[in-house]
């Protein structure tokens, strides 16, 4: 089987960018929030399930999913809620398997930002966090969304701690510098993950 590294950390850390970095070396991406959208998109057996559901009220008027009004529906029904994630965790989970499974690359590098919080870490072979202080996750995150702080916040209280992530990591990459340093350590991390996965493979 495949060396999976599972590449996680909160809102706004840089996974995207450590992601794209990854990329550039030539490593296969599985990102969890794109096949979160795949297994729904029009015509799939996720969506269909949805609407007979829900109703053709949680799609848009060009016929897709609205994620804003099925986030709605189920924020105050917490059996909806869970009749949803019985629907759609054992789907993102099998299609995230077999991206990793048809990867060409020697590992894959899997982008998962509730990694922990959602027992994903179980898919991977290896942990990555990329770890920022809150405050750099703010200034980050309202600068990209034009959000504002107080919001942002929330989603990082929400999420699982920045101590917790780092005590659960096996590699933990600072991105608080800058990008062109953050490249030189995922190269380091690159060379590392190709000697695993070579190990891993024998
Ligand atoms: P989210 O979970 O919110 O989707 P993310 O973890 O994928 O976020 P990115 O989108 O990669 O994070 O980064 C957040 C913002 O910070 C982006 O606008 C990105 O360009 C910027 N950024 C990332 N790394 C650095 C850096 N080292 N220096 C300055 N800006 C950075």
């Amino acid at each position: 089987s495949k060396f999976v590294v599972g590449l996680t950390g909160g809102i706004g850390s840089g996974k995207t960018t450590v992601a794209n970095l990854f990329a550039a070396e030539g490593v296969c991406l599985v990102d969890a929030d794109v096949v979160a959208r795949e297994v729904v998109a029009p015509g799939t057996y996720g969506l269909n399930a949805i609407i007979d559901h829900f109703g053709t009220e949680i799609l848009t008027a060009s016929g897709e999913l609205d994620r804003a009004k099925l986030r709605q529906r189920v924020f105050s029904d917490e059996q909806a809620r869970q009749w949803l994630n019985q629907l759609l965790h054992p789907m993102i989970r099998q299609e995230m398997l077999l991206q990793v499974k048809n990867a060409t690359s020697d590992y894959v590098i899997m982008v998962v930002p509730l990694l922990f919080e959602n027992g994903l870490d179980r898919l991977v072979n290896r942990t990555l966090v990329v770890d920022i202080s809150p405050e750099l996750q703010i200034s980050r995150t309202v600068k990209r969304d034009n959000v504002d702080a107080t919001q942002v916040n929330n989603i990082i209280e929400s999420q699982c701690s920045r101590s917790e992530k780092l005590a659960r990591a096996d590699d933990i990459i600072d991105n608080q510098g800058e990008i062109s340093t953050l490249k030189q350590e995922v190269q380091a991390l690159h060379q590392r993950y190709l000697q695993l996965s070579g190990n891993h493979n024998a």
